[in-house]
């Protein structure tokens, strides 16, 4: 999809501060972040959300969340993690290719999905490669 940010950002045109990439998912940092260390799954292929997805993109992007809490948990130490998707403008939606957020929690935190400041290239290069290093070790 020519228009879409996410697709561009899989094809690797548009900038985002990667953890992980496999055959059928890209994981990066949200450039919005509603906590340190909030993050997307992504599917490879283009679909608007949920009701156009394969099985086999979801189920990656499920196993994929799994994993990825872990690492954040064991790099951020966080009281909960959110892992969460949005389906259409009514349901919240803003970007129209399907994704799973998974956001890390502080007890009292607010629980909104978006945040309203940009994060700089340094401080999510820096969440980035936490996340990324707690990954490796993750079997
Ligand atoms: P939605 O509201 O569709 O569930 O979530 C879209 C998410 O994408 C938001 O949390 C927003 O901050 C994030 N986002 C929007 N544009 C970009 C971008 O260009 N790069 C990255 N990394 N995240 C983005
Ligand atoms: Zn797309």
């Amino acid at each position: 999809m020519r228009d879409c940010i996410f697709c561009k950002i899989v094809a690797g045109v548009a900038r985002a501060q990667r953890v992980h990439e496999d055959e059928l998912t890209v994981s990066f940092m949200d450039l919005f972040p509603a906590s340190r260390g909030h993050l997307l799954i992504v599917p490879k292929r283009h679909f608007s959300d949920i009701l156009g997805a394969d099985d086999a993109s979801l189920a990656r992007v499920v196993a994929n969340s799994r994993r990825i809490a872990l690492a954040l948990k064991r790099a951020l130490a966080p009281d909960g993690i959110g892992v969460h998707q949005l389906n259409g403008a009514a349901a919240g939606q803003t970007v129209f290719h399907y994704h799973m957020h998974l956001i890390p929690r502080r007890m009292g935190d607010p629980t909104g999905f978006h945040g309203r400041r940009q994060a700089s290239e340094v401080e999510l290069a820096e969440v980035a490669a936490l996340i990324a290093g707690a990954l490796a070790e993750i079997p």
